[in-house]
């Protein structure tokens, strides 16, 4: 498989930083996206824009995809005029969004009566890390596929990994992400708590990230919770989303099932175009009678 073409759908938050530093890494990138505005500023970039995600077959050697969920990657996939009917045999896809193991198992099958290769390369990091290539990728599928597609890998991230087969890349993601649900709900109750007993936000974040608690998410988070600023570097949905697909991968645990029935409540609240840092003001406003002051005023 070569490379150095590669067809790209999906242009959100994190598809947008990973194209650009595809292309500063001289690959030929050919972008789609649904809505075709964003395709702007990647075309200043220097990518090229494809008028139909099928195009890309012809114009490329490999198609990642990301983008939201299940529902998008196969509605891409097997939609109207979707990505399998005009595949073309010895091409390799990527599907690099968070999606449930079946998926990516599913259309890796129904790929490759096609000819077509299959990987499953969700990744761990946000917007930042997408930025300056130093996502953590965890890949399912076949070893020489996954060798082939190194060089793109190695672009986008600071580590890959082969965790199985296809699909095992998603469970790694799954499991990856319910530790980050349990890191931003403890960081949230941890910090409402304190502030119930008089202590503001700012002073206990700075405690904490001195301390053995300390980690990459309570740094990170600390300035959308000091600022209360929630603009979405990771939707709070895709959070909800990676939880209850782990619920439906038989994830059975009382922390598991918390977790999903707090961020699917946070969703239903209107939180869910948030970043998953709003898990605090859902939390905060939950039990507003045990609360002193359910503001984040003081920090
Ligand atoms: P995002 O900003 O919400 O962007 C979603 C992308 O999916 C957009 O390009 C959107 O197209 C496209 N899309 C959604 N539904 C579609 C459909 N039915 N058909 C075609 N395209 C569709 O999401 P993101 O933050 O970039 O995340 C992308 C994936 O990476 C998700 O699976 C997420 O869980 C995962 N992830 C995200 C982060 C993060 O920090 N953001 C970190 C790790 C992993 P439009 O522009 O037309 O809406």
């Amino acid at each position: 498989m070569s490379t150095k073409k590669i067809g790209w759908i999906g242009l959100g938050n994190m598809g947008i930083p990973m194209v650009k530093n595809l292309i500063k890494a001289g690959f030929e990138v050919t972008v789609y996206n649904r809505t075709a505005s964003k395709t702007t500023s990647l075309q200043e970039a220097g990518a090229k824009v494809a008028a139909h995600a099928g195009d890309l077959w012809s114009m490329a050697d490999t198609i990642i995809t990301m983008v939201a969920d299940d529902a998008a990657v196969k509605q891409i996939y097997l939609g109207e005029g979707g990505l399998l009917a005009g595949a073309i045999a010895g091409k390799t896809a990527i599907d690099m969004s968070t999606v449930s193991p079946d998926t990516s198992r599913q259309l890796a099958a129904l790929l490759a009566e096609k000819g077509v290769d299959y990987l499953d390369a969700p990744v761990a990091g946000s917007v930042k890390p997408a930025e300056l290539g130093q996502l953590v990728i965890m890949t399912g599928g076949k070893k020489a596929v996954y060798e082939a597609a190194l060089p793109i890998f190695e672009r986008l991230g600071k580590a890959s990994f082969l965790m199985g087969d296809q699909g095992a890349g998603n469970s790694a993601k799954l499991a990856t992400n319910l530790l980050l649900a349990f890191n931003m709900q403890g960081l949230s109750e941890a910090v409402l708590f304190a502030q119930e007993k008089g202590i503001a936000p700012k002073e206990m974040l700075a405690v904490i990230n001195e301390s053995a608690v300390a980690n990459g998410i309570t740094k990170l988070k600390t300035a959308n919770i000091v600022n209360q600023d929630f603009t979405a570097a990771f939707a709070l949905k895709h959070l909800a989303k990676d939880l209850r697909l782990a619920k439906e991968q038989g994830l059975h645990t009382p922390g598991g099932d918390t977790l999903y029935d707090s961020f699917r409540q946070a969703m239903a609240g209107g939180f869910g175009d948030k970043d998953i840092a709003a898990i605090l003001p859902f939390l905060s406003g939950l039990k507003p009678a045990h609360h002193t002051n359910n503001t984040l005023a003081g920090s």
